[in-house]
């Protein structure tokens, strides 16, 4: 069976709860290595790693950490949005809180932002991988290159150019309700984004922009 290291870096462990939540039906076709199964050793090669939480710029140890999971995967995967745009880490403030998405210290193959991403969205995406293809895997690789995912850049990317259809996907998406529609289109709470990037992939106009 392909093997599957879970592995977070510090978030907030949500993301790792929504892998769980997929557990019974990964167990079945892979084999796991999370921390909270116990298992979890780092010694070893894996078919994927899935990395949550942002690292730490100032910590070299986080830092080799993940430079050895990169060396020891055949395909890395930034599961979330801290990992996959650094999200509300971001905001940290102070000397020692210096925080990046993990693509800008490994290459990466793939970004799933969300926050956290729906429990589903992993079982979605090893199935294209599994079948070679697909909208999700095209969309994920294209993530992998996009680190302006706000709510600001939903506004600026797709509001402001016209491309808004009002479905209000965006809005329902928000887990902190920083979004609402006003006459037809999304607007935004500023003081309540966390800069996750969930309302952008959840928008069927910026996904089908960036794809073409
Ligand atoms: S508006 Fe909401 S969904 Fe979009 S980045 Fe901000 S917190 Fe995340
Ligand atoms: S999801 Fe996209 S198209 Fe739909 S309301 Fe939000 S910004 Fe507009």
């Amino acid at each position: 069976m392909p093997s599957i290291l879970v592995l977070d870096l510090g978030g907030c462990e949500g993301c790792i709860a929504s892998i769980m939540n997929s557990y019974p039906k990964l167990e079945k076709k892979y084999d796991l290595y999370i921390s909270y199964l116990g298992n979890l050793n780092l010694d070893r090669e894996f078919d994927f790693a899935i990395v949550s939480g942002p690292v730490s710029l100032v910590s070299s140890e986080k830092i080799d950490l993940l430079k050895k999971v990169r060396e020891n995967s055949k395909i890395l995967v930034a599961y979330g949005s801290c990992a996959s745009v650094g999200g509300i880490f971001l905001y940290s403030k102070g000397q020692n809180c210096r925080f990046a998405s993990i693509g800008k210290v490994v290459d990466i193959d793939y970004s799933i932002p969300g926050c956290p991403p729906a429990s589903r969205t992993i079982i979605n995406f090893l199935n294209c991988i599994e079948k070679k293809g697909g909208r999700f895997l095209e969309l994920f690789k294209a993530l992998t290159k996009y680190q302006k995912l706000s709510g600001f850049d939903l506004i600026d990317d797709v509001v402001l150019t016209g491309l808004c259809v009002g479905c209000g996907a965006c809005t329902l998406s928000c887990p902190t309700e920083a979004l609402q529609l006003v006459d037809g289109v999304p607007d935004l709470i500023v003081e309540k984004c966390i800069r996750c990037g969930t309302c952008i992939v959840r928008c069927p106009k910026f996904t089908q922009n960036i794809l073409r």
